[in-house]
């Protein structure tokens, strides 16, 4: 089937007084109609940079989008100008933020922050932005939305908030939402209710869904598929299934021992891996994780380890995956 988006080999960099700062590098990504594809990682592995790009929401200078491609719909965004990225980003894609409170106009009711755009964009009349609005405070979960939409932002909870920005980005009914940790900042039963709300909307919108965290509880609710991101790159790739029970990077199966448990009320916290990741001011040769991965070997500091086809759509890149790799350590040894 057709691609919806397609990111290919994308390279970001960010000049900062320290020097550049590669924070993408490399990233291929893509995801069809209605598929929900999770972007896991730590945080500075380049996962919101990546999201970002897609929205050509890097400010240039100091970040630069260095190489690749970004094709929407077949098209390469990146050929754009920044006034036909206006009128991609709501109507094609939207984005949402971790921190709702930052996203909304604290001096607008919710009423005119959700219709704007259409109003001002789609030349929808008062009356007819004013009944999208309804219908979408009501798919959200908000109740009252009549009386709500003449109230602030500072009158909702954390939850409502994000409720909110949720129902402003499906305003204009868009193919594609990218989310950045959308529940990081509300409390663990909050989130639950957002997750819920995410699945809710995807049965009955269609949209394809980009979510980006942090959290793999979040993505074992939500993902069909799974790209998980170290030093600004994509170590391995699958569905939700291959991810959860083949995991086959060594990052992979630290971030898993991390899982928390999803019951809201034994919430444990989670279990960091060993060691940081490496500066990207100068990324280190071969494999990124190579200080803080118990298999690294004498190839892992020379060589970018390939990207490889682990299994069917399952793809790792990762130098345990070379034959050689099972004569060194013995097949008892490796984690697969
Ligand atoms: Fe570890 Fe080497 Fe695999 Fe990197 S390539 S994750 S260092 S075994
Ligand atoms: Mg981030």
């Amino acid at each position: 089937s057709e691609k919806l988006l397609d990111v290919r080999n994308l390279h970001v960099s960010f000049d900062t007084y320290g020097g550049r700062v590669h924070a993408v590098r490399g990233v291929n990504l893509s995801i069809e109609k209605g598929e929900t594809l999770a972007i896991v990682g730590e945080s500075g592995c380049g996962k919101s940079v990546t999201a970002q790009s897609i929205m050509r929401l890097i400010a240039e200078p100091p970040g630069k989008i260095l190489s690749g491609e970004i094709l929407f719909k077949g098209e390469n965004m990146l050929s754009y100008s920044q006034k036909k990225m206006r009128s991609i980003r709501g109507r094609e894609i939207s984005m949402i933020f971790q921190d709702p409170m930052t996203s909304l106009n604290p001096t607008l009711t919710i009423g005119d922050q959700l219709t704007e755009g259409l109003i001002r964009h789609q030349k929808l009349s008062q009356k007819e932005a004013g009944k999208r609005a309804l219908s979408m405070l009501d798919l959200v979960g908000i109740s009252n939305a009549k009386e709500r939409l003449k109230q602030f932002p500072h009158q909702f909870s954390g939850g409502m908030r994000q409720r909110i920005m949720i129902a402003m980005a499906l305003m204009c009914d868009p193919e594609i939402l990218i989310a950045d940790e959308p529940t990081t900042a509300l409390d663990v039963t909050i989130q639950a209710q957002i997750l819920d709300l995410f699945k809710d909307i995807q049965k009955k919108m269609g949209v394809a869904i980009i979510m980006i965290t942090h959290d793999l509880g979040v993505v074992a609710q939500l993902a069909d598929r799974i790209q998980v991101m170290y030093a600004g790159k994509v170590v391995e790739e699958g569905n939700r299934r291959d991810l959860f029970y083949q995991a086959q990077h060594p990052y992979t199966r630290g971030l898993l021992h991390s899982v928390p448990r999803m019951d809201a009320d034994r919430h444990v916290p989670l279990v960091p891996i060993a060691g940081t990741p490496p500066d990207l001011f100068s990324p280190p040769t071969g494999c990124a994780f190579a200080d803080r991965c118990e298999y690294a070997m004498d190839v892992c500091t020379e060589y970018d380890p390939a990207r490889v086809e682990a299994n069917t759509q399952h793809y790792v890149a990762c130098w345990l995956q070379d034959a050689r790799a099972r004569q060194a350590f013995g097949d008892e040894e490796l984690p697969m």
